[in-house]
């Protein structure tokens, strides 16, 4: 961190706040600055962020770690769960260095009854495990809320807290892996072990007609959850796979900031494979 940062960090610790600064927190962790192209969707994000910063500053809420009780478990997921050693450990590191993060294991975010499911791979540092909810604070959850909003499966273009007015229309989000992992790359034990809240959270979503694998981790965890055999299902960008009863399987390259920022993915890229999911679930 550079003596900047140490100083705008003082700075708010003396003043009482827990969070780093909100330019800090709207960077990656590599500090590398947004690209030019996803540049207004990030200013955007960044001030409705401090809008929200403000009003709860000003009722004097400041910077809380997200109440576990509204988060309840269940057979789809569980906020204590452990079971990934590794894991375990990173969430209480990284707890320690942050207190008002969330730190635990993120829960699926939308629609109760779905026509689109999207599935994720892990949770971000600074976003999803910050916020407790999938895609949101981050880089990476600009481009998915923003193509989300454009066809009318979001209300609102941008997801800044697991507590804003943001509802997500006939589309639910889940991730492959529930807790942050080092280096945004969990270990296969970890995908097999996270899998079992995945394959419940499937099987309990029965209007689901398409499923979103964004990334090819997602897409394998998606097959192994519902018991398909990899060979028969090979990944690709805008890929589609019928699964039979009138339901396919998608891809999608993940909507990641490494991913936009090569262009390996384009926004245009996102938003067919999304229109086509919503064509194919009859939205
Ligand atoms: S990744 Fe999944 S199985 Fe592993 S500790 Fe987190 S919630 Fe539990």
């Amino acid at each position: 961190m550079t003596d900047k940062r140490n100083a705008a960090r003082r700075g708010a610790t003396k003043a009482g706040a827990k969070r780093p600064s909100i330019p800090g927190r709207l960077r990656a962790p590599d500090g590398a600055a947004p690209n030019p192209r996803g540049a207004s969707d990030a200013a955007k994000l960044a001030a409705l962020t401090a809008e929200r910063a403000a009003a709860r500053a000003a009722s004097g809420d400041i910077a809380k770690r997200p109440d576990i009780s509204a988060f309840p478990a269940d057979e789809t997921y569980d906020p204590e769960c452990t079971r990934c050693p590794r894991l375990a450990s990173f969430l209480a590191e990284s707890h320690a260095k942050y207190p008002s993060y969330w730190c635990r294991p993120v829960p699926a975010f939308g629609a109760a009854e779905p026509r689109i499911v999207i599935v994720g791979l892990a949770p971000g540092m600074q976003g999803a495990n910050r916020t407790a909810r999938p895609f949101t604070g981050d880089y990476a959850g600009v481009l998915l809320y923003q193509t989300l909003h454009d066809l009318g499966l979001a209300s609102q273009p941008t997801s800044v807290s697991y507590d804003d007015p943001l509802r997500l229309i006939n589309t639910r989000i889940v991730n492959a892996v529930k807790c942050v992992p080092p280096e945004n790359k969990p270990l296969p034990d970890e995908i097999r072990r996270c899998n079992d809240f995945l394959r419940a959270e499937i099987a309990k979503l029965k209007s689901a007609r398409v499923y979103v694998a964004l990334g090819r981790i997602a897409h394998d965890a998606f097959l192994s959850a519902m018991d398909l055999k990899r060979s028969k299902f090979v990944f690709g960008h805008a890929a589609e796979h019928p699964l039979g009863q009138a339901r396919h399987l998608i891809d999608s390259y993940h909507c990641s900031r490494y991913n936009t920022q090569t262009r390996r993915l384009t926004p245009e890229m996102f938003k067919t494979v999304l229109s086509r999911a919503c064509k194919l679930a009859g939205l």
